[in-house]
């Protein structure tokens, strides 16, 4: 027998039978006034029985949280059972709400480590849950917006039209007012009947990148055009039997071969750029002769130089732990802009010393200068402050910006310092470690 019958049972058999027995008992010994008093005895001490324990029941459950464990309420029969049940239930659903708990803890955790935007809306755009990321892309703070319709926050034309008619297959673009400079895009995914959830992503690193690439193409190809164009020219001559001759035919020829040299040059900058940036350090490093390197240089400057410019050499450094040929092509490279950015008669200085416990490489001429505002972009590809003089002396406008990777991967640092008219000077600040005294 279980239920309502069981507790009756277990009622009668506990209270309701002991009283009238001994009622009956004493009715049949002493009378049946005695027996009718001993029953309405027994019944009033059972009402007020149970009257306390019902008053004990309904403080316990005024007392009792819902999320709270409890101790078993103290009581005897059957109301000690009533109140061990309940109690049991109470911490039940206690443990339940604390497993609750603790899995939405850790999925609110997982949800704010997430780097996309996450906001959730009822069907009425106001806001119902966002994650931290949506804070920094949206500006949506919890607690302080929660409840607040999502377009009194994000302002920026069409964000309200784009969440009205969302169409996920195409995200919308939103530059948020206070960081204009970051880029994010926007999706709208329907979650059940009339919520949606709001995916934010940002894109600014993605769209800079896309930006660069394109940039690079462009100027790659613009920089190949330009001598494809006068070698197609020249060869539209070659072609026309009567239209040119002999001398003229010399004289082409030599100036296609310049413009082939000038591709080449080039392609082959373009490549060691693109190894130096696919490579995150030289493949092998040894201890590198300084004087032998700046003599090397200095033979080349000469040969560069044709006798135009007065070269002083000074090596006073120990040997260069590094990349000899990624060093000889960085110092090189300065060696030729001092050599081509300075009119004849200047002075180039190329030196290496060991100053305040670093390695120094400098190379410093007494040629046109640049002026402060070209200082930081110097180093960009294809940057160049006078396109003409650099085309005209042969280079490529990617020069730096290998120099600028190989010092990279040798830890070193590079400054400029420069005035218009008067000259500049570059140097490449090696750190301590690099240095082998005695070599
Ligand atoms: P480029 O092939 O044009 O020389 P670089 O990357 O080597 O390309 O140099 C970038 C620009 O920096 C040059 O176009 C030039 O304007 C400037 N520059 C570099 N070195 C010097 C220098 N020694 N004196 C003056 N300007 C220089």
């Amino acid at each position: 027998m279980t239920g309502p019958w069981a507790w009756f049972a277990k009622f009668l058999l506990r209270s309701v039978l002991p009283i009238g027995g001994l009622a009956l008992l004493a009715g049949f010994s002493h009378g049946p006034a005695w027996g009718w008093a001993i029953a309405a005895l027994g019944w009033l001490l059972l009402v007020f029985m149970h009257r306390r324990q019902w008053a004990a029941l309904a403080a316990w459950l005024d007392s009792v949280e819902s999320t709270e464990r409890c101790q078993f309420p103290q009581a005897g029969g059957v109301w000690g059972e009533v109140l061990g049940k309940l109690a049991q239930r109470q911490n039940d659903q206690a443990r339940r709400l604390e497993e609750v708990e603790t899995r939405l803890g850790s999925f609110t955790g997982a949800m704010d480590a997430v780097p996309d935007g996450l906001v959730i809306l009822d069907a009425g755009h106001r806001i119902q849950w966002s994650n931290r990321a949506a804070g920094a892309h949206l500006g949506i703070r919890l607690p302080r917006d929660d409840g607040v319709i999502i377009e009194h926050l994000v302002r920026t034309p069409g964000f309200a039209e784009y969440l009205a008619n969302a169409d996920s297959s195409s995200p919308f673009v939103l530059q948020v007012p206070a960081a204009r400079t970051r880029v994010y895009t926007i999706r709208v995914v329907p979650l059940g009947d009339a919520n949606k959830l709001v995916v934010s992503l940002d894109v600014t690193d993605a769209r800079r990148v896309e930006s660069m690439r394109s940039t690079f193409v462009a100027n790659v190809s613009h920089e190949l055009r330009t001598p494809l164009t006068v070698v197609s020219g020249f060869l539209e001559y070659f072609n026309d039997e009567g239209a040119v001759d002999a001398e003229q035919r010399k004289q082409f020829a030599r100036l296609m071969s310049d413009q082939t040299a000038r591709m080449l040059t080039l392609v082959d900058d373009l490549l060691t750029l693109s190894r130096l940036e696919a490579e995150d350090a030289p493949a092998s490093e040894e201890d590198v002769d300084m004087a032998d390197l700046l003599a090397q240089l200095r033979a080349e400057g000469q040969s560069l130089s044709d006798g135009r410019h007065r070269l002083e050499v000074i090596c006073q450094g120990p040997a260069l732990h590094g990349n000899r040929k990624e060093l000889h092509s960085a110092f090189g490279n300065l060696v030729s802009n001092a050599i081509r950015y300075t009119p004849a008669g200047g002075e180039i200085r190329i030196e290496w010393a060991a100053s305040d416990g670093c390695g120094v490489f400098s190379v410093c001429d007494s040629g046109v200068g640049v002026a402060a505002e070209h200082l930081p972009r110097l180093t960009e590809r294809f940057y160049r402050v006078d396109r003409g003089r650099s085309r005209g002396t042969g280079g490529t406008g990617l020069g730096l910006a290998i120099v600028k990777h190989i010092l990279l991967r040798h830890q070193a640092n590079l400054s400029i310092e420069s005035e218009v008219g008067a000259g500049s000077t570059f140097r490449a600040a090696f750190p301590d470690w690099r240095l082998s005294p005695g070599k």
